[in-house]
Formats: structure tokens, sequence, C-alpha cells
């Protein structure tokens, strides 16, 4: 497991391992993030999303480190761990 830590941000077509979907089996391991605390996934992070015309869709532009855990009700920091 890998902590996250603050101050690192994501971008959407970066390095952050959640967007790199797509992929062959095999090739990149597939990744989930948990609470520290918990250990529960019902986390969700900040982000930024801009309105893109010609898909007529909002579309994620930025994430940031703020992290909230839904079950803990409160701020968090992720664990990066293999999918289940
Ligand atoms: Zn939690």
């Amino acid at each position: 497991m890998r902590l996250l830590r603050f101050g690192a941000t994501c971008r959407q077509n970066g390095d952050c391992p959640r967007y790199a979907g797509g992929v062959a089996k095999g090739e990149i391991p597939r990744v989930e993030y948990a609470c520290e605390r918990c250990g529960g996934v019902a986390i969700t992070r900040d982000a930024w999303a801009e309105w893109h015309v010609q898909s007529q869709a909002w579309t994620l532009s930025e994430v940031f480190d703020f992290a909230f855990c839904h079950q803990c009700h409160r701020e968090t920091r992720l664990l990066e761990r293999p999918a289940s």
C-alpha cells in the first residue's frame, strides 16, 4: 500500500493510475483508493469540471488533494492499494 501525499496533484491525463483505464489486461495493475482510517472506499476528492462544448458534457479537468470519507464523515488521507 502507498499513502498518497497531500501536495501531489493528479491530472486527468497525467500519471494518476485511476485514469490509466483502457489498457490491456495485465499491463497496469488496477488500483483503488481507500480511507486511511477505516479502509472504506466511500471516499471522494475535490475537483474542477469544465464544460466541453463538442461532447456536451462536463469533463474533469483537475483533481485536488482534499479527500473526504463518507463513512467517517470527515477529511481523510487516501491509501492506494490493488483493486479487489
Ligand atoms: Zn473512513
